[in-house]
């Protein structure tokens, strides 16, 4: 129990249309180490940002608890808000819709000082904003810019320097390289890491792309349809991993040489993501996986740690399951 945020047992509903349940995230536990980059990923929809926002305190959770830095972060008195909001900063997948057109890059930058009463000197607030700029890439040239006048990757990087203001310790990224082109994707990447060398920062990174993640998440966790469905280090995700779904996401993956002949087995997914207000009983991928058996429809797989720090949701590494599994007659 010594993780910098601990997820425990999260759960956000909405209420939507007539009566109905979007069980947007249901039942995720996972922790992120100190200093360390937790990739979530997971198509569009699966509750990856939903659980970046309720971890934010953007959303009061329906379930479970989320604690930072031993704090419940539903639970903290004004004074600790302000400390947490200090510490946790997010970065957005749109830069471009994430910064004010009317505001001078300067004026982006200095806010959370100002609303925060850091650097009350005007000259120290503004030293501050070049020296911002100035580890972001950018330079002080820019400091009286609009955001319309920069690049997508270069308002990300005005983005990242709002994020940086006020020293936090964590930043949750919310796709922020999705919307960039390819080619600027990689600098920004970078950027990022240097910054959590030189600062000790800890990053939850969400990406819908595994390609993407795989390149600085430390550890994964894979998401399906507000379930997180396995968990484990960068490494082993890619060389064994065990969740159908999982495999599935690595092998639309293409292998970059174009001279290597692709050999891997496919697991190649079936049908449409089911809509979240109605999952599939038992286990929610069962509509689509290859694999699925009479289990899958009649118990909801659980959260098991299969082999150390590996966790994985899926009957076929459940050996109650295997050996007795539920007799053919019953009606689901
Ligand atoms: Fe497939 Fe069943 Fe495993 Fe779900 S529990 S991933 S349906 S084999
Ligand atoms: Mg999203």
């Amino acid at each position: 129990e010594n993780g910098k945020l601990q997820v425990s047992h999260l759960k956000k509903f909405f209420q939507v249309g007539k009566g109905e349940t979007l069980k947007a995230v249901n039942d995720v536990s996972f922790e992120v180490y100190h200093g360390e980059t937790f990739g979530l990923v997971g198509e569009s929809g699966c509750g990856k940002s939903t659980i970046g926002r309720t971890i934010m305190g953007l959303y009061n959770q329906t379930g479970g608890e989320v604690v930072f830095n031993g704090k419940n972060v539903h639970e903290l008195s004004e004074r600790d808000k302000f400390d947490f909001h200090r510490s946790m900063q997010m970065i957005f997948q749109d830069p471009y819709a994430s910064l004010n057109p009317r505001s001078t890059v300067k004026e982006i930058i200095s806010e959370p000082m100002e609303i925060h009463g850091l650097y009350p000197n005007k000259q120290e607030r503004l030293d501050r904003v070049y020296q911002l700029l100035e580890e972001v890439g950018l330079s002080r040239d820019h400091a009286n810019r609009y955001p319309h006048e920069f690049s997508g990757g270069q308002r990300q990087r005005i983005g990242i320097a709002r994020a940086l203001a006020l020293d936090p310790e964590f930043i949750i990224a919310d796709e922020p390289i999705s919307a960039l082109d390819v080619s600027v994707q990689a600098q920004v990447v970078n950027l990022l890491r240097k910054l959590q060398k030189e600062k000790g920062l800890t990053y939850l990174f969400i990406a819908h792309d595994l390609s993407m993640v795989k390149h600085i998440s430390d550890r994964i966790g894979v998401m399906y349809l507000g379930n997180m469905v396995e968990l484990t280090n960068g490494k082993d995700l890619y060389k064994k991993p065990l969740h159908p779904y999982t495999q599935a996401l690595l092998s639309a993956i293409p292998i970059p040489d174009p001279d290597v002949e692709d050999k891997r087995e496919r697991t190649i997914l079936e049908g449409e993501l089911p809509s979240p207000i109605n999952p599939p009983s038992g286990c929610v991928f069962r509509t689509r996986c290859p694999f699925a058996m009479e289990a899958c429809a009649a118990i909801e797989p659980k959260w098991q740690e299969v082999e150390d720090g590996h966790y994985v949701a899926c009957h076929l590494y459940n050996k109650e399951i295997q050996d007795n599994p539920p007799i053919k007659e019953t009606v689901y």
